[in-house]
């Protein structure tokens, strides 16, 4: 049997692919082995690495965020390994990472996001892939990995058609159980599970959600700016303004991809401000248009067709004076505009879920090297582990940031 490789990482997403570069420069600063080709192997399932990189930011890949800290992630771990992990690779040197070592130029577009100036996914995916070859991995396509065995130096790795490989290090970097039609279809849960991990459950994030409201459905595809906040327990446990779609099956858009996470997690109540203002902001405009009808008041911020079904829920007539409404009949009102309920009644599954909250729990990794605490020499990197970013790039700053730490980590152990 020919000798174990030094690194194999299963995977090759976002997280993967920057867990075989880094593995690779690590290795070869310590000088060739006796087989230099078997350095560092990187195993995908599917037919081309990176399919959600290329998929990713409607086609244009919202790479990273332009600012990010702890609030920005969800994780039933502790903050502190958060916060510690973080700061392995600050923003500013990953910006330089990606325009001066990949050669990809950034931009900042769309509040808060980064995008490549080329504003090509498929780009990204190819130039990352090409960065990693280059450095001298072994790319295998196609190698779906089905059971891993522990050996006396280290792992032998099966795939699901009778191939074998052995290697010193491995790096788990398989993704969640989201869009499982692009790989991540969770079978990295069941692999690091039969190596000695537990799992946080598994729920979809960054999801749609779902209504059986008929009037809200009528609605389909108007889009308004809405504060949104989830309450739990009666407390707000998070609140931001961000854009609401109105769809068919419920609702979507930014403000509920973000929001979907204390839904689908913890069935939390999400509340929405419909304009996005608070209660003072509506109280001030009701009383500036004294003499204008209600509809025309609402419309003057909200999209028309809302306007009228809001009026509606609250019982009153949209032609009436904003002067004329009674105390109880304008508290009603802005109670319906600041704090109105949305109707959920589930989301839209892990099929299009953008990520998949929980995971691998980060107390079973160690903070400085993400090396796993049941398995030694094996490695935990990306969305398989507990933690998942709001909407914004955050979720690949996680993928690499873990993946550096992960390669990096491997080659030098
Ligand atoms: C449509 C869409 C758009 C998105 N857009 C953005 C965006 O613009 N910005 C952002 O920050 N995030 C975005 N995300 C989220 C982001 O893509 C993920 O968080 C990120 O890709 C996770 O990286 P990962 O490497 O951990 O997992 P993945 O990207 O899921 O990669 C896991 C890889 O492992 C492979 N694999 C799984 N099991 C096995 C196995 N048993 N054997 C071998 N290989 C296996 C899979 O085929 C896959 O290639 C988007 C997600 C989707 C679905």
């Amino acid at each position: 049997m020919s000798e174990p490789a030094k690194v194999v990482v299963v995977g090759g997403g976002a997280a993967g692919l920057m867990a075989a570069l880094w593995a690779a420069r690590g290795l070869s600063r310590q000088g060739p082995g006796s087989n230099p080709q078997a350095q560092a192997v990187l195993l995908e399932g599917g037919s081309r690495c990176g399919v959600k990189i290329a998929a990713s930011g409607g086609g244009r890949c919202n790479i990273l965020p332009t600012d990010a800290d702890h609030t920005d992630f969800h994780t039933a771990g502790s903050l502190n390994v958060l916060k510690r992990l973080l700061r392995t690779w600050r923003l500013q040197d990953l910006n330089s990472f990606f325009e001066h070592d990949l050669g990809l130029p950034l931009k900042e577009c769309d509040d808060g996001k980064q995008f490549p100036e080329c504003e090509s996914a498929s780009q990204v995916r190819d130039q990352i892939q090409d960065s990693v070859e280059k450095e001298g991995v072994e790319v295998r396509q196609g190698w779906k990995v089905s059971l891993i065995e522990k050996t006396e130096s280290g792992f032998r790795v099966h795939s699901e058609d009778g191939n074998q490989i052995d290697c010193i290090k491995l790096i788990l970097a398989c993704g969640g159980q989201s869009v499982p039609a692009s790989g991540s279809d969770g079978s990295g849960y069941r692999l690091a599970k039969k190596l000695g991990h537990s799992l946080v459950a598994p729920y979809p994030a960054l999801v749609p959600l779902t209504s059986k409201d008929k009037d809200f459905a009528d609605l389909s595809g108007v889009a308004v700016e809405v504060t949104w906040r989830a309450i739990l327990n009666k407390r707000v446990q998070e609140e931001r303004t961000r854009d609401l779609l109105i769809t068919h099956h419920g609702f979507s858009g930014p403000a509920i991809l973000d929001a979907s996470h204390w839904f689908t997690r913890d069935n939390a109540t999400i509340q929405v401000s419909w304009g996005g203002g608070p209660a003072e902001e509506w109280e001030a405009h009701l009383n500036a248009k004294s003499r204008r009808e209600l509809h025309k008041a609402l419309s003057d911020i909200l999209p028309k067709r809302l306007a009228n079904l809001l009026i509606e829920k609250v019982g009153l007539r949209a032609e009436m004076r904003c002067g004329n409404l009674s105390r109880g009949q304008r508290i009603r009102l802005v109670n319906t505009l600041c704090h109105f309920q949305l109707p959920i009644n589930g989301h839209a599954g892990f099929g299009v879920a953008e990520v998949t909250g929980g995971g691998i729990p980060l107390g079973e990794v160690n903070p400085s090297t993400l090396e796993s605490r049941a398995s030694p020499g094996l490695f935990l990197c990306g969305e398989m582990l507990d933690c998942t970013g709001r909407m914004g790039g955050f979720n690949f700053l996680w993928a690499w940031i873990t993946g550096r730490l992960a390669g990096e980590s491997a080659a030098k152990s």
